[in-house]
């Protein structure tokens, strides 16, 4: 293939629309830019229009296609029904040899569905993720279950998650255990920049909230061990909280935490500078998926502040404890972080579940196998890269 020509390259739609998707597939998008037979072409459905484009900028990475599905006060079912009747088009135009998405997304669920009905394959990274709850998290279990069933391959990050595919049937030879592409990201992100050292006197806890299925009560009971942690520890703690623009979580932040000296709430913060402030934290008090993922990355604990997690390895290698919205567990596992430095120091020393850092490149190789490139020297072959 090394006379081949750009335009002679099958074209790989890779879809995002909010954050997350942006960070996990920027360095799929990257890996397939070398490949001799695939060419990556990124289309935005701007479900978080804003977040989107924060995310992306520090990879380089550019959507050709943007479908502009975001509109104020939308729910699921209008993102849903924006995406599907605005991919049709693209699909049948650019006709891709695949139909890339991520996650649990509602754009990852639509582009999924509308590429399933045109008979493009669907590629599935990070799947296999199951809390076991169809509604909780809400609605992304829906949504990661209903990708699973339109893909045709499965990028799982752990064999956890592959264990989850291969009880609902899957077939084996389609799954692949590659790691968490979040690591990859990471590692693009913080290579070459110093590690800032976290103050000795001045511990800084990092914190993010933003889950539907929190907002009211059982945001308000975290916001409430926020603020009396704060208290309590007064100028011995600054809490750093970039918040979510949902007014859902941003009306309660500054009802609830606005007043306090020693908390800063922040817009959200572009992804280099969340790393830089995540990994000089003491912890992170978080019900993100992906700051789940990033803990053991950067090597700072995480309370997770849901009830249930689809990513039970941040568990299983003590970089995360399950809080939920409960104060007093809250307040109490975030003392014995603060103050217990042996104990501190054992829930650091675990294994990075989420991979190696190589998971996009295996991705991009998988593809390219898939469209008849054979795998050069030192890369793996099909049947090396986990399939089972
Ligand atoms: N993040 C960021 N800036 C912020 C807050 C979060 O770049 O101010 C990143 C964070 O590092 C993580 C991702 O956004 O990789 C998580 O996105 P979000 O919490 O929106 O989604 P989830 O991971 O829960 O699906």
């Amino acid at each position: 293939m090394s006379g081949a020509t750009s335009d002679a390259r099958a074209r790989v739609l890779i879809v995002v629309g909010t954050r997350p998707e942006a960070i996990k597939l920027a360095p799929v998008v990257e890996a397939l830019r070398s490949s001799r037979v695939l060419r990556p072409v990124v289309l935005a459905t701007s479900q978080h229009r804003e977040l989107l484009v924060q995310a992306l900028a520090p990879f380089g990475v550019e959507p050709e296609l943007d479908l502009e599905v975001m509109t104020s006060g939308q729910s699921p079912i209008g993102v849903a029904a924006r995406v599907l009747e605005r991919i049709e088009r693209p699909l049948a135009e650019l006709a891709p040899a695949f139909v890339v998405v991520q996650g649990d997304t509602t754009t990852a669920l639509a582009a999924a569905w509308a590429a399933f009905y045109s008979g493009i394959p669907v590629v599935h990274v990070e799947a296999g993720l199951r809390s076991g709850r169809a509604d909780s998290p809400f609605p992304e279990e829906f949504n990661r279950r209903g990708v699973s069933v339109a893909a045709s391959l499965h990028f799982a990050p752990t064999a956890g998650a592959r264990d989850n595919l291969l009880r609902e049937g899957v077939a084996p030879g389609s799954i692949f255990v590659v790691g968490n592409t979040i690591v990859d990201a990471v590692a693009r992100i913080l290579s070459g920049r110093r590690r800032q050292e976290p103050d000795p006197d001045r511990a800084t806890v990092l914190v993010t909230l933003h889950r539907r299925e929190s907002f009211g009560p059982p945001l308000e009971r975290a916001f409430g061990a926020i603020r009396r942690l704060a208290q309590e520890r007064g100028e011995r703690l600054r809490i750093v909280f970039p918040v979510h623009p949902n007014p859902n979580v941003a009306g309660p932040a500054r009802r609830l935490l606005g007043d306090l000296p020693n908390v800063e709430l922040r817009l959200p913060l572009d992804y280099p500078e969340f790393l830089e402030l995540f990994s000089s934290s003491r912890f992170a008090l978080s019900d993100s998926g992906g700051v789940q993922e990033e803990a053991p990355t950067v090597g700072v604990p995480v309370l997770v502040a849901r009830d249930t997690t689809e990513r039970p390895e941040v568990l299983e290698s003590g970089w995360g404890i399950l809080v939920g919205t409960d104060p007093d567990r809250i307040l109490h596992e975030s003392r014995l972080l603060l103050d217990d430095d042996a104990a501190y120091q054992v829930r650091r020393s675990g294994p990075n579940p989420f991979g190696d850092g190589l998971a996009a490149r295996r991705i991009a190789d998988v593809l390219s196998a898939e469209c008849g490139e054979r795998p050069g020297p030192g890369r793996p072959g099909r049947s090396e890269v986990g399939a089972t």
